[in-house]
């Protein structure tokens, strides 16, 4: 039973501090506790060696690692791993682990939610409808179950699994401390992909971080955007549009335009035109997110052909546009598709 143990794994280390001096021990073990969380990633008390055998019988009473446990993991022909882990109240929530061909880097795409409130009809994880939020220590200790099951480590951290993040906006912010204090990766290494929070954008620029926001546009225009995306009609484009300038302003970094292409919907070539029209004098660049199916739904991707035509006009903006490189469709872990299934099939 874990549910009435303290859970190590996402913990500050003021927060371990703590901990240790309410159960007597003296204030360095937490350091040491820090070291064999997040440097070494164990498993186990007994692994933490340079603990005195006391204290780690008495961390096996008071405490667990983590109180996540991995339900199933599918492993994609191109090496994504999807996992489902459940956590301590019995929820499961799904975390994907990406690496890209000739290139080292290992990216966690973590949920800040289980399930969404906003809905958007493309989407596998807004059909599951909200279920709660993730805590800061929930959605760090992602992470480190990737971590720990891999014995490998993680160089980016994208906030595109399930969830809006800027919807959980205090926990996300405290995530991100702990992402970049504890586990040691850079703000430039994070991306939080939204589907356009007007108040939480502006929050994120209070915070002035060096991190990229991804703004999830998929149209140019008010009418067709709140057929998408339903928090249009509460956050409605133009405003967005100011908000993000804001953000580049005071940040300094430029934000990623998504924009998932969908056969018939969206793919008008007059629609690309509009998005330059609509981003001009902004600092940004466009990763175009060809449509991934999710179960019995009504939409397709574009021709490959229409991609390309789609991609050519962005680009006489004279901005980087780069279509995304899907990972993990195979096994349901990429774009959109995350829904806690089960089975792949
Ligand atoms: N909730 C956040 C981040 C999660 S999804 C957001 O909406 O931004 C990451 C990206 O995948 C978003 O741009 C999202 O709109 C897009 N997406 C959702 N469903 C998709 C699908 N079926 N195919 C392709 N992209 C999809
Ligand atoms: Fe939520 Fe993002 Fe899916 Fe929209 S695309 S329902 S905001 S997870």
């Amino acid at each position: 039973m874990t549910e009435s143990k303290y859970i190590l794994a996402g913990k500050t280390l003021e927060e371990l501090e703590e901990f240790v001096q309410i159960n007597n021990e003296p204030k360095f073990r937490a350091k040491q506790l820090h070291y064999w969380l997040y440097k070494n990633c164990v498993k186990t008390f007994d692994e933490m060696t340079n603990l005195s055998k006391g204290f780690r019988n008495k961390l096996k009473d008071i405490a667990v690692i983590s109180a996540n446990t991995i339900k199933q993991r599918f492993i994609s022909k191109d090496g994504t791993i999807r996992y489902l882990i459940e956590l301590a109240d019995q929820t499961v929530i799904e975390t994907v682990l990406m690496r890209f061909d000739h290139r080292p880097n290992l990216t966690a795409c973590v949920s800040s939610q289980i399930g969404c409130p906003v809905g958007c009809i493309f989407c596998a994880t807004g059909k599951m409808g909200f279920i709660r939020n993730l805590t800061a220590s929930e959605i760090a200790d992602q992470i480190l179950t990737i971590q720990r099951d891999t014995g490998l480590e993680v160089t980016n951290v994208v906030y595109m699994g399930q969830g809006e993040p800027l919807l959980n906006f205090d926990e996300v912010a405290k995530s991100i401390k702990i992402i970049t204090k504890e586990l040691e990766i850079g703000n430039r290494r994070i991306t939080i992909s939204t589907s356009g929070i007007i108040p939480g954008i502006h929050k994120l620029a209070e915070e002035n971080r060096q991190l990229t926001l991804a703004l999830s546009l998929h149209a140019p225009n008010h009418e067709l955007r709140q057929q998408l995306i339903p928090i249009e009609k509460k956050y409605p484009l133009d405003e967005l549009v100011k908000a993000l300038h804001a953000l580049t302003h005071k940040t300094g970094r430029r934000v990623t335009i998504e924009y998932t292409l969908i056969k018939d919907v969206n793919d008008d070539l007059k629609l690309a035109k509009e998005m330059n029209y609509l981003l001009k004098g902004l600092n940004y660049n466009v990763n175009l997110i060809p449509y991934n199916p999710t179960s019995n739904d009504k939409y397709q991707a574009p021709s490959q052909k229409r991609i390309n035509e789609f991609r050519y006009i962005l680009e006489q903006s004279g901005k980087k546009v780069t279509v995304r490189l899907e990972r993990g469709s195979d096994i349901n872990a990429a774009c959109g598709q995350l829904s806690a299934q089960l089975s792949t099939d």
